[in-house]
């Protein structure tokens, strides 16, 4: 029977992937199933609206792997849809899926909905400076970045179908001689609730001992614009916010000597409360923002950290 399938190998991103599902549900009168590579959070699956849970199980967690098991899920389930968690491996695994599959793709979805027998979706484009919005055929296959959707909220007593599906991998085309982890110096920022953004308003690296006392007294993350890591090398790559950087979506994003350019805004725009301080008071930074302040952020910075040591 079609469907509407979901999949991400990260448990919490699959959840907010069952919210835009259940929407689908809604105008599409199908199920909702979610394809999973670990059994850890079946029952929690179930309860955030999943009508049916596959399990993948193998013995190496290689996009090559899961691609095969997920293509033939969608194939036996004659899947209407399939959104997959848009992380990098999660992209991985759509344009592998989408080629076995011989159907489009779409990626980096901001909405989906179902009118006219097909799939539409939003997304951004010319770097944030536009939206386009695409039709797709069904079946659909869509990727969705992370925190685009809120988790779906799980319900008391759901009943679904669960199955455990072999995802060993079959291809012998590739073979993994070595791995090297990438060590990363930084937290994952994409999570923080709390963050303290530079630009290029600050003057030198030394000046940042400066920032790390307000990041300290607020219990934030430092992040700043691409300039500053790319450029500069003042802080880590990780740390760099904006649509080549991370995405992120906190309660509270002071920026300083930060300009708003749109390249930036779109990493950040999504945050609960944006407090700006900037010299210029034409700078973009501010239509973005709720809070402006326009000052030196030499003057600001010291008064707002003692403010905020002393609350
Ligand atoms: C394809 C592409 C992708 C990009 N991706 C990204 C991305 O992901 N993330 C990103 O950040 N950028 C990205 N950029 C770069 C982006 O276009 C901007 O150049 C960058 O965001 C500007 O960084 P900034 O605000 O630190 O510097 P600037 O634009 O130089 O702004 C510095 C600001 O500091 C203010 N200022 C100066 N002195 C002080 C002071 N003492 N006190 C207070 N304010 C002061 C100035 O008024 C100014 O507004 C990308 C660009 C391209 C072309």
């Amino acid at each position: 029977m079609p469907g509407i399938w979901v999949y991400s190998e990260d448990n919490t991103l699959a959840r907010q992937l069952l919210t835009a599902g259940q929407k689908l549900k809604e105008t599409m009168g199908q199920p909702l199933g979610v394809i999973a590579i670990s059994g850890e959070e079946i029952h929690a699956f179930i309860a955030a609206g999943a009508d049916k849970v596959y399990v993948l199980q193998g013995e190496n967690s290689w996009p090559e792997s899961y691609a095969g098991a997920v293509a033939d899920i969608i194939s036996k389930e004659a899947a209407s849809v399939l959104l997959i968690g848009g992380t990098l491996r999660g992209k991985d695994v759509a344009a592998k899926v989408a080629a076995k599959r011989k159907t489009g793709l779409v990626t980096d979805a901001l909405t989906v909905k179902y009118a006219n027998n097909r799939i539409e979706t939003t997304r951004l484009v010319y770097g944030g400076l536009a939206v386009r919005t695409e039709a797709v055929s069904l079946p659909a296959l869509v990727t969705i970045p992370p925190r685009t959707y809120a988790e779906a909220e799980p319900a008391a007593d759901r009943q679904g179908e669960i199955s455990t599906i072999d995802a060993a991998n079959k291809d012998t085309r590739l073979e993994i001689r070595n791995v090297c982890p990438i060590v990363r110096e930084a937290v994952d920022i994409s999570t923080a609730q709390r963050i303290v953004c530079v630009g290029r308003g600050l003057a030198k690296k030394e000046d940042l001992a400066a920032v790390e006392k307000l990041v300290k007294a607020i219990g934030a993350e430092i992040g700043c614009t691409r300039g500053l890591s790319e450029d500069y090398h003042w802080l880590p790559n990780e740390r760099y916010i904006g649509i080549s950087g991370q995405k992120v979506k906190p309660e509270l994003y002071i920026s300083l000597g930060v300009s708003g350019q749109v390249q930036h805004v779109v990493g950040m725009r999504d945050s609960k409360l944006i407090v700006a301080v900037d010299t210029n008071e034409k700078a973009p930074i501010f239509a973005a923002a709720d809070y402006g302040i326009v000052g030196d952020l030499y003057e600001v910075l010291p008064l707002l950290t003692e403010a905020m040591a002393n609350k």
